[in-house]
């Protein structure tokens, strides 16, 4: 007959099992806890599954975001010289679970694994030349209702990869916006006007080449206004990178 304290252990052990089984943020199969096989890119430690990581959607051409900006951004609107995104997804894209996560559930390391692999990408396609790599900043309020800018965790990533600063205190965020889900490409724009402002540390932007890391990319209503404050502020010229190109 088993003992009570048998019965607690083997209810504490499946207990722990079942904890220390984590699920692919992309297919929800359970990943097995082996160690991360060589063969195997990095990015499969702890998040997604090896048949996702094979799968992983491609980039598309920085040229072909930029001009997808570009025909959003009338005129000389348009602040940003160059872009690029780690990959291509539909916003129902299950890939975007992974940017969710960062984003709404504290997966910080989602952050730093899917940002190193945004600087061997830039790496790759020779686009390193920055004198500061900085992030898209959250509102305040936001900042502590979430406790984090989800954007700051790749930009610090995507900066020791490339072997250059990073520093948020270049432009800030003066406006609560709600979310631009739902607005077109013009009420994006509108919405985003005056938003941002040159930070504490703005004075170092004079002249100087600058990365601005967000997350996802869609219109670029938003990271196009941070590099605007950017340009306002004294840089000489923005470039922009994010994960995701939705
Ligand atoms: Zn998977």
């Amino acid at each position: 007959m088993k003992t009570l304290s048998s019965i607690l252990k083997a209810t504490t052990t499946s207990i722990t099992d079942l904890l220390a089984r984590r699920i692919c943020l992309v297919c929800k199969s359970v990943l097995n806890n082996n160690p991360v096989q060589k063969s195997v890119s990095y990015i499969t430690s702890g998040f997604i599954c090896p048949r996702c990581n094979d799968r992983f959607p491609a980039p598309i051409e920085p040229s072909g975001i930029l001009n997808q900006m570009i025909s959003h951004f009338p005129g000389d609107e348009l602040s940003i010289s160059n872009a690029a995104c780690l990959f291509q997804a539909d916003e129902d894209s299950a890939y975007m679970e992974l940017i969710y996560a960062l984003k709404y559930k504290g997966f910080k390391r989602v952050g730093e694994q899917l940002g190193t692999m945004l600087g061997d990408y830039l790496n790759l396609i020779g686009m390193t030349d920055f004198d500061f790599i900085t992030a898209v900043p959250i509102h305040s309020a936001r900042r502590r209702e979430r406790g984090y800018n989800q954007s700051e965790y790749i930009a610090r990533a995507v900066a020791d990869n490339l072997n250059k600063p990073a520093n948020f205190k270049l432009i800030k965020r003066n406006k609560y916006t709600q979310t631009q889900t739902l607005l077109g490409s013009d009420e994006r724009r509108k919405n985003v006007n005056g938003v941002f402002a040159g930070g504490k540390e703005f004075d170092l932007l004079r002249n100087k080449k600058i990365l601005l890391i967000d997350d996802v990319l869609t219109t670029g209503a938003t990271i196009n206004a941070a590099a605007t404050a950017l340009l306002e502020s004294g840089a000489k010229r923005v470039d922009c990178a994010a994960l995701a190109h939705a």
